[in-house]
């Protein structure tokens, strides 16, 4: 029996998301919606425990109760399977390992004494996406936080603190945007200079980033999750693993924005968040400098050469260079009703680099904690949902 120490820990999370359209222009506006707070309690019998691992991994896997016992050929009904998520009844071991071949999931995951349980989901508000997409998204980010918080426990790691770069101050206008932007860079000792990898970077500062299947219409969300077992909150930001390069760096910088800025009644917080992505990916003076200080028109084999600089979307540059004032606003329009017309649905010369933007600490941590001798190898390929041998090789 693992230690139980961690067992009346509990877990709140709320998280943002935004919708996919992250570029702020037309009619790009993100209608975010909260997923307002969802508790994850322990302190649970282990047939609860049980049943609410269950119900995680079902969920994660977007299954219905029927569509799960027929992947589990009938070998019990949906309604024994309700009844192993309610904690009414106890799967027998055949069938528990016939649920977690379905599911996709080791056998200790439906055992594990973890502090996280789900206990409730609560939206504030109604979106397009559907109640069983918003429960698949939940489900896997909580599978993810609860994995990372695991493995830093072994390594006695409370992880980096997220330290708020800036103060908390609501922002007045979309201009302003690009002045907290150029706040944050100077708190990070960033310089002006582009962003290689926005995951790294936001890792280091103490978030945690997820590069995760999600409904193709959101492209990303930020998590709060606090435990009465840590002190600080977790910040995680999970991004959307189907959308390109270019888009991931603009979401991750667009929910960087909602961990710094306070709302306001003067402008629509998700227009700020995307201006300040821009602004925090492409520095005014550095892509002033870069494209000669002087208001003009830009030639493709410009523009893509920029892009491949900042490595930003088609249109996030362009609509970028308007806003500094390097491209002028009516040949912007013209642009995106011609030339740049399709670039939003398929990236103009995409970045297509495999290894980029890829969280890697919580791997980093697991290879660690063996390493170290905290956590034993066969553990670690579990959260890393990876062979054992296949781990052995890379040690
Ligand atoms: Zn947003």
């Amino acid at each position: 029996m693992r230690d139980r120490r961690h067992a009346a820990t509990s877990l709140l999370i709320s998280c943002t998301l935004s919708r996919g359209d992250i570029t702020g222009v037309g009619n790009a506006r993100l209608n975010v919606y909260k997923l307002s707070r969802y508790r994850l309690f322990v302190n649970m019998n282990p047939e609860t425990m049980l049943g609410e691992r269950i119900r995680l991994a079902r969920k994660k896997s977007g299954l219905s109760l029927r569509a799960l016992a027929e992947a589990v050929d009938h070998k019990v009904s949906a309604q024994a399977i309700g009844k192993y998520e309610n904690g009414k009844m106890m799967p027998g071991s055949e069938v528990l390992l016939a649920l977690s071949k379905a599911l996709g999931e080791p056998v200790d995951f439906f055992t594990s004494t973890s502090d996280a349980e789900l206990l409730k989901v609560d939206f504030r508000k109604r979106s397009t996406t559907s109640v069983k997409e918003r429960e698949q998204v939940e489900a896997t980010v909580l599978d993810r936080v609860e994995r990372y918080l695991e493995v830093e426990r072994a390594l006695e790691l409370n992880g980096v603190a997220w330290n708020r770069p800036v103060a908390a101050r609501p922002v007045m206008s979309l201009e302003h945007a690009d002045l907290v932007a150029d706040q944050v860079r100077k708190a990070w000792k960033l310089g002006t200079d582009p962003i290689l990898d926005m995951t790294e970077l936001l890792e280091e500062q103490g978030l945690k980033v997820f590069v995760i299947p999600l409904p193709d219409k959101v492209a990303g969300l930020t998590c709060q999750v606090t435990s009465s077992a840590r002190q600080a909150p977790v910040l995680a930001i999970a991004v959307n693993e189907s959308h390109n390069v270019e888009r991931r760096r603009l979401t991750l910088a667009h929910e960087l924005a909602h961990l710094i800025v306070e709302e306001s009644a003067d402008v629509d917080i998700e227009k700020v968040a995307t201006r300040f992505a821009g602004a925090f990916l492409m520095p005014t003076d550095h892509l002033w400098e870069r494209v000669g200080r002087q208001q003009r028109r830009f030639n493709r084999q410009e523009l893509m050469e920029l892009k491949r600089v900042y490595r930003v979307s088609a249109i996030a540059l362009i609509v970028r260079l308007a806003q500094i004032g390097a491209l002028d606003q009516s040949t912007l329009n013209y642009m995106l009703r011609s030339t740049a017309k399709t670039w939003r649905t398929q990236e103009p010369e995409s970045i297509e680099d495999e290894s980029a933007e890829r969280a890697r600490r919580f791997r980093r941590l697991c290879y660690r904690a063996v390493g170290e001798d905290r956590m034993s190898a066969s553990r670690a390929a579990e959260l890393l949902r990876m062979p054992l041998a296949e781990l052995r090789q890379s040690l």
